[in-house]
């Protein structure tokens, strides 16, 4: 018998982004359905944090045309906190520090006290519960308490900025079986996650079992193919496609 379509979990259909009347990104499309982790690759430079942020509804990233759907819905006019509410969450690159605001207030504020030590413990960060969210955080604990806060905040659809960037080689191991585990664990409403997910360094495709890469360059998705297969082409011949 046939299976019904699946509705895609995030799917960006010619996106435009400009920075102040400047276009960054260019015509992309991107289909990611439920129970997929894609992985973003390309140059210093190329749009990849600027499309993560767009998604996410951060100014002054501005999506100029196209459109972009959450589980069907457009919501391309959506504001961050819609776009949040809807099930989209951002691991950032370079996340600011929020003084006076306690990892234990934030996980409150999220309603998520009952799993902060579970997740924390996760990623090795639970001496850090009761300091100021992202406040004089190491480069590596930055990025794994980024990983433990999307689990707090349970979103369907998940996007990390450079994950493994500045994380110690044995904790990156820690950080993709931390977003392993966040993709196997269906959202509290019961939903596969979708992720995708920026890595410089291809660290990260030792331990996440990605489903598709995409190279970036120049605001253009110009190849898309095996995550590792793509990876290592690239180290062998750097970021221009050999077709
Ligand atoms: P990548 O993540 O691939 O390294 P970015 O998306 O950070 O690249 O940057 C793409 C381009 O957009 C770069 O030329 C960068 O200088 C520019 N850019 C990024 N953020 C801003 C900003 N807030 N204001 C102006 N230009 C920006
Ligand atoms: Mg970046």
């Amino acid at each position: 018998m046939p299976q019904p379509p699946t509705t895609p979990a995030l799917s960006l259909n010619n996106i435009n982004i400009s920075i102040a009347g400047k276009e960054i990104c260019h015509d992309i499309n991107l289909t990611i359905n439920p129970g997929e982790c894609h992985i973003l690759i390309g140059p210093n430079g190329s749009g990849k944090s600027t499309l993560l942020c767009a998604i996410m509804g951060i100014k002054p990233f501005t999506i100029t045309s196209g459109t972009i759907l959450l589980n069907g819905v457009d919501i391309t006019t959506y504001g961050i906190t819609d776009r949040a509410r809807a099930g989209l969450g951002l691991a950032f690159q370079r996340p600011i520090g929020l003084e006076g605001v306690s990892v234990r207030r934030l996980a409150h504020a999220l309603g998520a006290t009952h799993r902060l030590e579970t997740a924390a413990h996760r990623l090795g960060v639970d001496y850090l519960i009761d300091r100021d969210v992202n406040t004089g955080f190491s480069g590596g604990e930055l990025k794994r308490w980024e990983v433990a806060k999307l689990e707090l905040q349970d979103p369907q659809v998940c996007l990390f900025d450079e994950p493994e960037s500045g994380v110690d080689l044995q904790q990156v191991g820690v950080v993709s079986t931390a977003i392993n585990h966040l993709m196997s664990t269906p959202t509290a409403s019961g939903k596969h996650r979708a992720a995708l997910a920026i890595t410089h360094t291809g660290f990260l495709l030792d331990g996440v079992d990605a489903t598709a890469g995409h190279l970036m360059v120049d605001g253009r998705i110009i190849e898309t193919a095996n995550p590792r297969d793509l990876f290592e082409r690239i180290r062998r011949t750097g970021y221009v496609p050999t077709a």
